[in-house]
């Protein structure tokens, strides 16, 4: 019953050295890293990957920010990983909704530099996955 997620370290994780610990998280919660690499995203990347959130108000903010410095891009694999990671991950907003202990409620504070992404449904991985790893 294994399945994949696709996992961002964003900008802000990555200029703040928080990459290995993330990764320790992923790791010792028994998942495992089945792709990863450092990698600064174009626009169009950037504007597929969030097309759920086109016409919103933070949507320009979000594009400038996933575009404006490298990220990690990780493919996550292993039982519920989808689920699993949300839970690492903690609540989209670091402060009201993401508790001590996850990422987010760890490592945040403010709603858009909330430093990791994980797919939200096998049907986003899958679409995900393939648009930032076409090879796997
Ligand atoms: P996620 O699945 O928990 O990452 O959250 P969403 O899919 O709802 O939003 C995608 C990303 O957009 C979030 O992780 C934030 O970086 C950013 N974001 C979401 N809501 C807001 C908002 O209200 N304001 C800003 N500035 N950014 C937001
Ligand atoms: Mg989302």
């Amino acid at each position: 019953m294994s399945e994949r997620t696709l996992v961002l370290v964003k900008p802000d994780g990555v200029s703040r050295g928080l990459v290995g610990e993330v990764i320790a998280r992923i790791e010792r919660k028994g998942l495992t890293l089945a792709a990863l690499e450092l990698r600064t995203v174009d626009r169009a990347t950037a504007e597929q990957h969030y097309a759920e959130h086109d016409g919103k108000p933070f949507f320009g903010d979000l594009v400038e920010f996933i575009t404006g410095g490298p990220l990690v891009a990780i493919v996550v694999e292993g039982t519920r990983a989808i689920p699993a990671f949300r839970q690492l991950a903690g609540g989209t907003d670091p402060v009201e909704k993401a508790t001590p202990g996850t990422i987010r409620g760890d490592f945040g504070l403010e709603v858009q530099f909330n430093l990791v992404h994980g797919s939200d449904s096998p049907e986003s991985a899958e679409r995900e996955i393939k648009l930032w790893f076409p090879a796997l």
